[in-house]
């Protein structure tokens, strides 16, 4: 069976082929960076990682797109309010390009930590103004669009399929639109391509149609068909931004193409703290940052990035996901109990005998990765596929218990924890801190105490007892040193 994978389109699990044999291009909607990600972003990026790690296990070669938003995200979704950038921006006193690096960096640091693989091309909106103007100027050629007082809009009534992702009529579109709708646009449903900028917005460049910023939708059609192409493979991101994001990024291209966008729309669901939707007025509102450390009321304690990497895990990316302490709590347990047994067995490994592997461990170990192919064939279906690591880590207990030191069977063993665990999961590390090794830092601050207490020992005339810290740092290999008052420490 080969992967089939659920489109949003057809609203149906379809059998995946790429467009050329063995090549895969996948745009994902990237942040829009006015602020630290949260544990929002980290459900939607762990869930497009694991679809371009599995690709890449079966062999695909991939170009994984995933644009940084930096102008242009208006607080309204329907065409108005100020940009997001800009707000917070004159909220923290900085530039909105300073703005944008400094969260672009956060973004990335978080996204690193959570082990999601580096996007091939993190295109940014604002490095890409001239091509998101030429797209404007091939729609208002195609006469899909109009330009009424500096601004340009998309023509929704020209485009008939408009609509056709979220399945939504006009009716239904209208009902996102809260704010009053600005007077220049022949319909409602109409979105802008191209916003006049008044003379003192912060954001804006010279255009055709005087000074002014791109829509929000424009940059993921030209950033897709720049470096993807006309017609791409997967389309991912969030289900809230199937409308209008996704709609109105479909009228664009198609109207400016003729020819289809995706083949496949992909769509994670959204996340809820303790049976909530977050929101930073219900305080559950949670930063990467904030759950690593453990620094929100909501958390007792903090986590290792790769528990919250597990509790996604354990849901599927179309299902809703619920964040709270306690499930964070076991998904950590469950998490350490994968990287302990997988410690243990490349300890085991390392002082193993010869021999070939167990010809039914291996018949037991090849079943479980024919069902781990199964559950990610399957829509990847992670939590199945994390249920398999679970049995492996059984059987390599039992295999440990039992004394086994068949270096055949082990390896076989190492071989699916890193395939499965490490390179589709991404849970599983090629390498582990040794045990007991503390960083430098600690290890000073540890013999400084010492030695204060041998000072003290002295200054009490307590020599056999100051004779007795310098024996035992001797056998740690640490060697005291007194020259006059001071007493400094090196290794032997
Ligand atoms: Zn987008």
């Amino acid at each position: 069976m080969g992967l089939k994978l659920y489109n949003s389109l057809t609203r149906m699990k379809e059998e995946f082929k790429p467009l050329e044999e063995g090549r895969v291009g996948i745009y994902v909607c990237g942040p829009t960076v006015y602020g630290h990600p949260h544990l929002g972003h980290a459900k939607s990026y762990v869930s497009f990682d694991i679809l371009v790690r599995y690709l890449r296990y079966l062999g695909y070669s991939v170009t994984y797109v995933q644009n940084i938003t930096d102008v242009g995200h208006l607080t309204d979704d329907a065409d108005e309010g100020e940009d997001k950038l800009v707000v917070a921006a004159k909220k923290e006193k900085k530039h909105p390009m300073a703005l944008a690096e400094y969260y672009t960096r956060s973004y990335f640091e978080d996204m690193d930590r959570l082990n999601c693989h580096r996007p091939d091309i993190s295109p940014r909106a604002t490095g890409h103004i001239i091509e998101q103007i030429e797209l404007v100027k091939i729609l208002l050629e195609k006469g899909y669009a109009y330009e009424v007082n500096g601004s340009v809009y998309f023509e929704v009534a020209k485009f008939p399929d408009y609509g056709k992702l979220s399945r939504r009529n006009l009716d239904e579109m209208l009902e996102g639109v809260r704010v009053e709708v600005s007077p220049d646009k022949k319909a409602p449903a109409d979105f802008a391509l191209w916003k006049k900028a008044e003379p003192n917005h912060i954001m804006q460049w010279p255009s055709p149609w005087g000074p002014g910023f791109p829509g929000w939708h424009l940059e993921c059609s030209v950033m897709s068909m720049k470096y993807l192409g006309k017609t791409i493979d997967i389309h991912g991101g969030g289900l809230e931004n199937q409308f209008p994001h996704h709609d109105c990024e479909i009228a664009q291209s198609e109207a400016a193409n003729g020819v289809q966008f995706v083949r496949f729309w992909m769509h994670n669901n959204m996340i809820t703290v303790d049976n909530q939707k977050m929101g930073k007025s219900l305080n559950n509102f949670i930063t990467l940052k904030q759950a690593f450390a453990g620094a929100h009321e909501r958390l007792t304690r903090s986590y290792d990035p790769l528990a919250v990497r597990q509790l996604i895990l354990n849901s599927h990316y179309r299902s809703p996901l619920d964040f709270s302490d306690a499930a964070l709590f076991a998904a950590q347990s469950g998490y350490q109990k994968i990287t302990e047994t997988v410690k243990a067995v490349r300890k085991r490994m390392s002082t193993a005998g010869q021999g070939q592997a167990d010809k039914k461990k291996a018949n037991q170990l090849k079943k479980m990765r024919e069902k781990f192919e199964a559950a990610m064939n399957d829509d990847l279906n992670t939590s199945v596929a994390l249920s398999v690591l679970f049995e492996l880590v059984r059987l390599t207990q039992v295999l440990l218990q039992d004394g086994n030191t068949n270096v055949g069977t082990l390896n076989l063993v190492d071989v699916l924890f890193d395939r499965l665990g490490g390179d589709v999961l991404g849970i599983v590390k090629d390498e582990y801190p040794q045990a007991g090794a503390a960083d430098d830092k600690v290890v000073d601050k540890l013999v400084d105490i010492v030695i204060q207490q041998r000072n003290q020992a002295r200054a009490n005339k307590d020599f056999a007892k100051a004779d007795e810290f310098r024996a035992r740092l001797d056998e740690i290999g640490i060697v005291l040193e007194d020259k006059q008052d001071v007493t400094t420490w090196r290794n032997k």
